[in-house]
């Protein structure tokens, strides 16, 4: 039947099991797969009789980990902005830049030009290099549109490049990006909340909102977020990356699923996000991108927040689509241990978005797991830039490698 597996000659299993940062380790471990969900997960030598016959994936003794759940990227774009990269590297800032109608305002001409099929065709190419690096799950934005028509087609296009690519999407409504060149901005809070969320909505999980210095108030992101939640969607938030506003309390105060960035939280943010029940999804390769100082991980980690790490794939401030990479980043410049940034990579991600059946490998998890090319997950941070990734599984089926 497909979705059904058993890997074998597991050196080494991250399964997640224990709750937050613990690996939960097992060694030369097997996981039995059937109809594409976890059936059975422990060392090889207490396999029961049961899942024997299931079509064999040796692992070689290399380690396996749950696939990586990137749960903030703007992966459906088109076009480049190589060359405002290499302005930025000369000196001028992304503020700068967008003000002059470069930046997420380029990208948005980009977007409304390109046919529908060139816009998945692109996506599905870049989720397809996602999964080739593990990622198994992913959350994908709108906010290139910046009018309903163009919005709600690029929510379309987000699950058809994931149906394309054989990666998982979730789709967040992001209309509240920046307000829209020559737009009024009061008209254009409106234009989100009367036209875009209901047109939007049914093809959305959660709505998003860039609330920070430059783009939208913490009022008028309460306004949009709240307009969202009554159409069902759970908000998350761009929040204190450019500037510390409250964005990080508003979250807070609306249970937000999510508060991203969070590059200036303070203490008294993380204690609001534990105790809300938020999850704080850091963005170490936008950080590194925009040459600006890394987010507090190990302060909102030691407060109890839920961390999740995700890329930010996007074509201006970070195009980045490698969550190995951005494991390591987590590690080496973020003040996370190779343990909690493995963990906030894939639990992590998965809580972030309200999954609770991924991110992990127990029974009745959904069986997507990476066959890693090293004897540990410890490799992921002590080896950046390496491709690691052996074999990527999703639903029980091999769709990477072997
Ligand atoms: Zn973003």
């Amino acid at each position: 039947m497909s979705g059904d597996l058993l890997v074998t000659g597991i050196g080494h299993l991250v399964t997640n099991a224990a709750g937050r940062g613990d690996p939960a380790v097992i060694a030369d471990a097997a996981v039995a797969v059937a109809g594409g969900a976890v059936a059975w997960v422990g060392p090889a030598a207490a396999l029961p009789a049961r899942h024997r016959g299931l079509p064999v994936l040796d692992a070689g003794g290399r380690a396996v980990i749950p696939g990586f759940v990137d749960a903030h990227t703007h992966a459906v774009f088109t076009g480049d902005r190589s060359g405002e990269f290499a302005r930025r590297l000369r000196g001028e800032t992304y503020e700068e830049i967008l003000a002059a109608g470069g930046g997420i305002h380029a990208t948005v001409a980009a977007v409304r030009a390109a046919p529908f099929d060139d816009l998945v065709a692109e996506s599905a190419a870049r989720l397809r290099r996602m999964l080739g690096q593990g990622t198994t799950t992913v959350e994908v934005k709108s906010g290139y549109g910046l009018d309903t028509a163009t919005e709600a087609a690029m929510l379309r296009a987000a699950a058809a490049a994931g149906e394309a690519a054989g990666v998982d999407v979730l789709p967040t409504f992001l209309g509240a990006h920046v307000v829209d060149r020559g737009a009024d901005r009061e008209e254009y809070v409106r234009l989100v909340i009367d036209e875009m969320l209901p047109a939007c909505a049914p093809s959305a999980r959660f709505c998003d909102v860039f609330c920070d210095r430059g783009a939208f108030t913490v009022d008028e992101a309460r306004r949009i977020l709240e307009a969202g939640a009554a159409h069902g969607l759970r908000p998350r938030i761009h929040a204190e990356q450019l500037a510390h506003t409250g964005a990080a309390l508003l979250a807070a105060d609306l249970s937000a699923a999510s508060a991203d960035h969070l590059d200036h939280a303070t203490p008294e943010d993380a204690a609001a996000l534990a105790a809300a029940g938020t999850a704080a999804v850091l963005l170490p390769a936008v950080a590194l991108s925009m040459r600006h100082p890394q987010p507090p991980a190990r302060m909102l980690w030691d407060a109890g927040v839920t961390v999740a790490l995700a890329t930010d794939c996007n074509p201006g401030t970070g195009y980045v689509e490698s969550m190995p990479f951005v494991v390591a980043l987590a590690c080496l410049e973020a003040g996370l241990t190779p343990e909690e940034a493995l963990w906030a990579a894939t639990r992590g991600g998965a809580l972030s978005l309200g999954l609770s059946d991924r991110g992990w490998l127990v029974p009745g998890a959904v069986a997507d797991l990476v066959v890693l090319d090293a004897p540990s997950y410890l490799h992921l941070p002590y080896r950046p830039g390496t491709g690691l990734v052996h074999t990527v599984v999703t639903r029980g089926e091999v769709a990477v490698g072997a």
